[in-house]
């Protein structure tokens, strides 16, 4: 235990073999490809006993040494210590509430922004940090964010003030919703910088890539003694942090005496497919997952993936009321197909082809692994507004509109299969980060303006609004740049001062 070396490599080329400080502090391959670990350690019986008795922050430092194998015990602890002991409203950052007697709610927006992404980004500075002095010793880190609307803010808070690191935000100006643009738009912090972009998130996302792979902007940047990284879901740190949920849901679940013998279902609203390779990576580690169910809204480009074998962008973009899930390009999709084939130059061929034609077609046998371990399914706004009020009436419980596609999904999972085994819904967002919508589900009157919204839904359901979105309402704006989605490089170097 703790002495095998974990390596990585990129989904897009086999021959190279990088450490886990490397790739966390590079964020993504340079052709491109994502790094991903050479074998995924299998964790033995008595490391699930011995996870079991302990406390959250425990189960993350024993379960994220199996992953970043060059970081010391003493930098492991010193990650989750700052990350997880006192940052969320809660002791335990991911608590199981019981929905009825099969399904267990992971909330998983106890931190500081009120989503899941804080999970991720209250550690992801720790390990940048930490990593970057490994590699290269004091270069000034610049992290490029391009959001659906949670990362962005969930980024800033983990990264604001953090000593010899830059961070700038792009988020789709009309894409987000009014609170969350509130929160960008109000961060606090001396080295934070947040751009509005007119497109889509696909388009940030797209455009962040691309400065990524630029080489003149790196060359330029290490001139400079900077060097890029990144907090999306691209960035293998990123997502480490989110498999410790899954496997500490499956523990709180058997100290809670449920019978597990014939595994769960684990249901992720799902966007850019991180959340959801993280349930695949805890399944894949030991944890008894029977299926993983994959929710999509509208934009259910991943529905039709899962149950075709075809995956195909060229289609209309929607904006909906989980604006967190508006995505048509899902970047952690390209994990999921290296893990599946173990060929990098398969998954390399497969997103030459998305690229090009916006399009890829899967051959049989990994499509059959992939429905084996899948399903999917997705709801418009309406059955996802629909959900949210049968679930408020039936168990009291109050969900934001992305968790509400999961639950929605899940009801059809089991409609169509009458699989009901235990599940984990993952809760993703606290539902005052959406209040407006939220509140249409639960009542006939629905404010124009977001406070009054806040305020109507406290009122309406009695449930309490998290002090992070409370205190809003004070805070000053700071950022209100709109930039064209062809003029993010010059953002970047004019904020960087290059
Ligand atoms: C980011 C996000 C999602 C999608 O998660 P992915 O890891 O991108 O699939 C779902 N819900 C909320 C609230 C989010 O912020």
């Amino acid at each position: 235990m703790g002495c095998v070396k974990m390596e990585y490599l990129s989904t897009r080329n086999g021959d190279l073999r990088f450490s886990s400080a490397y790739v966390i502090a590079q964020g993504i391959s340079e052709e491109g490809g994502l790094f991903v670990p050479e074998n995924i350690p299998v964790l033995s019986a008595e490391d699930f006993g011995a996870l079991c008795s302990m406390k959250y922050i425990d189960r993350a430092a024993f379960i994220l040494k199996r992953f970043l194998t060059d970081f010391s015990d003493e930098e492991i602890r010193y990650c989750v210590n700052g990350a997880y002991a006192g940052t969320f409203d809660n002791d335990d950052p991911a608590p199981l509430f019981n929905l009825n007697e099969n399904v267990g709610i992971l909330e998983l927006w106890h931190g500081p922004t009120c989503a899941f992404k804080d999970l991720a980004l209250q550690i992801l500075p720790y390990f940048v940090t930490t990593a970057e002095k490994k590699i290269s010793g004091g270069k000034k880190i610049v992290i490029l964010v391009a959001t659906s609307g949670d990362t962005g803010k969930a980024a800033l808070e983990g990264f604001k003030d953090v000593p010899n690191t830059d961070i700038i935000v792009f988020y789709p100006s009309e894409g987000v919703s009014a609170t969350q643009k509130l929160q960008m738009a109000s961060q606090e912090g001396s080295n934070v910088h947040v751009f509005g972009i007119k497109g889509n998130f696909d388009d940030a996302q797209s455009g962040v890539k691309k400065i990524f792979t630029d080489t003149s902007v790196i060359k330029k940047l290490a001139e400079n003694k900077m060097a890029f990284s990144s907090a999306n879901s691209i960035n293998w740190g990123r997502l480490a942090p989110q498999i410790v949920y899954y496997i500490s849901a499956y523990c709180d679940m058997l100290n809670s005496g449920k019978d597990l013998s014939g595994g769960f279902n684990v249901t992720v609203p799902t966007g850019n497919f991180g959340n959801i390779l993280a349930a695949y990576i805890a399944m894949a580690m030991g944890t008894p997952i029977n299926k993983l169910i994959c929710a999509s809204n509208s934009n259910n480009v991943l529905t039709d993936f899962i149950n075709t074998g075809i995956y195909d962008k060229n289609r209309s973009f929607y904006t909906t009321i989980s604006p967190s899930m508006d995505i048509l390009i899902s970047s952690n999709l390209e994990r999921m197909l290296y893990f599946l084939s173990g060929d990098t130059n398969y998954v390399k061929l497969l997103e030459d082809s998305l690229s090009g034609s916006g399009k890829f077609e899967v051959n049989d046998c990994l499509k059959s692994k992939m429905q084996e371990l899948f399903y999917g399914n997705c709801c418009t706004d309406e059955e996802t507004i629909d959900t949210i009020a049968e679930t408020y009436k039936k168990y009291g419980y109050l969900c934001d509109t992305h968790t509400a596609v999961a639950v929605g999904v899940y009801n059809k999972y089991v409609n169509d299969t009458g699989d009901l085994r235990p599940a984990v819904i993952a809760s993703t967002a606290s539902p005052y980060k959406f209040s407006k919508n939220v509140l249409s589900a639960v009542s006939k009157d629905v404010p124009e303006d977001e406070f009054y919204a806040i305020d109507a839904l406290h009122n309406v359901t009695n449930t309490s609004v998290p002090t992070p979105i409370a205190q809003l309402r004070n805070k000053k704006i700071r950022f209100s740049s709109v930039i064209d989605k062809t003029e993010l490089k010059n953002a970047v170097f004019k904020t960087l001062g290059l």
